[in-house]
């Protein structure tokens, strides 16, 4: 059971799975307890409960698995007690140890589960940690993105106003500034909330959406960082791209820091030598293939198998953190991420997602 389903589902049986699963498992059940009360008491049948309780698991939350292994108890008790055959001392001693049994194993099925849980939710710490960071490094370039239409906004305002204090006042002029206002404060508000969505801390989230639209949206935050460094940036992004379902945010996230990486990789190349190209693809009917390609500094293929281990950096001020939550974040979401050294020079860094059947954080 995925940890979001054990806290979305609050209820017992009501937190069932719509397949067939809890059907199938009410129906062992209920053989079990008719073959233990029909065999002899010599036959320790109810060992079978176990099986079912760790199918219970998947579609029930931690109460309902406890009471549940209780009710399998409880049938185990009861079937004692109506069957006849068989010696009585052996069936006790059975009973009790088949009874011990299930209860041990819902203690370790359980601190399993928990383990489970709060490894996922180290891992989403981590991630918006990472996803802070990220942001942390491109402050000066957000504060550009927003400000430069805060700047045009007063500039259209100024203008607005002589229009109207002008004789006659110039309606048209006027308007058309106020038109250009609304358009700037809304491409304002717009990178506002980019930044905000990135550094909230929210729940993984599962949904359908354009993977070329998320990546123009991380591009704009990085685009004057990628101005600043004199990168060309070249986009490749497939018109056919199929919807993918998972965490926007954390795939932004990824997209964000093979960016990051690559401005970094291009600071020591020449000016006019530094390309970063973005691009997207239907790799075939199943998947999906996001590429990030520079004209940097390179990876030197010795140390290609630890760039995605964590605290792995060949950078003065690295966490070397970065690679290693986005293949935590790709993986996930049922991809693969690889690095190439790329041709002639640079790093090639490409995920895949699945289409359609992508199982989400
Ligand atoms: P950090 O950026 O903090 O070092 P990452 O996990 O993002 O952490 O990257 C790990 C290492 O991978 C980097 O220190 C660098 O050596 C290498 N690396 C990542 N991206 C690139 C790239 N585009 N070009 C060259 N080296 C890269």
């Amino acid at each position: 059971m995925r940890p979001n389903q054990m806290k979305n589902w609050p209820r017992l049986l009501a937190g069932a799975s719509s397949g067939a699963l809890p059907y199938v498992t009410g129906a062992v059940v209920l053989a079990i307890f008719v073959v233990d009360t029909l065999t002899d008491l010599e036959i320790a049948f109810p060992v079978f409960y176990i099986a079912v309780m760790l199918m219970s698991v998947s579609f029930l939350e931690k109460r309902g698995v406890i009471i549940f292994s209780l009710a399998c108890m409880g049938l185990t008790v009861l079937s004692f007690i109506l069957t006849s055959s068989g010696a009585g001392a052996t069936g006790l001693i059975n009973c009790a140890i088949c009874l011990a049994t299930i209860a041990t194993s819902t203690y370790l099925v359980l601190k399993i589960e928990s383990a489970e849980v709060a490894a996922h939710d180290a891992r989403a710490q981590l991630a918006h940690i990472g996803r802070l960071t990220a942001l942390g490094e491109l402050t000066a370039s957000i504060a550009h993105e927003v400000n430069q239409p805060l700047a045009a906004i007063v500039t259209s305002g100024n203008a607005c106003s002589r229009w109207l204090g002008s004789s006659p006042p110039n309606l048209e002029k006027a308007r058309q500034a106020v038109e250009r206002m609304v358009t700037d404060a809304n491409r304002a508000s717009a990178i506002i909330k980019r930044v905000c969505d990135l550094a909230k801390k929210a729940p993984p989230q599962k949904d359908w959406f354009d993977f070329n639209e998320a990546i123009l949206e991380v591009l704009t935050l990085t685009r004057n960082e990628i101005e600043l460094n004199r990168i060309s940036l070249e986009t490749e992004l497939a018109d056919d791209l199929p919807l993918v379902r998972g965490d926007r945010i954390q795939l932004q996230q990824v997209v964000l820091n093979l960016i990051i990486n690559s401005i970094e990789a291009l600071a020591g190349r020449r000016e006019g030598s530094r390309r970063i190209l973005v691009e997207s693809k239907r790799k075939d009917s199943n998947e999906v293939l996001i590429g990030v390609c520079d004209s940097g500094s390179g990876l030197d293929p010795r140390t290609l198998d630890r760039l995605f281990d964590a605290f792995y950096t060949t950078k003065r001020n690295g966490m070397g953190m970065g690679l290693a939550i986005g293949r935590g974040i790709v993986q996930a979401h049922g991809g693969r991420i690889s690095a190439t050294a790329a041709t002639p020079c640079g790093a090639k860094f490409e995920f895949t997602l699945p289409v359609g059947s992508a199982e989400g954080p």
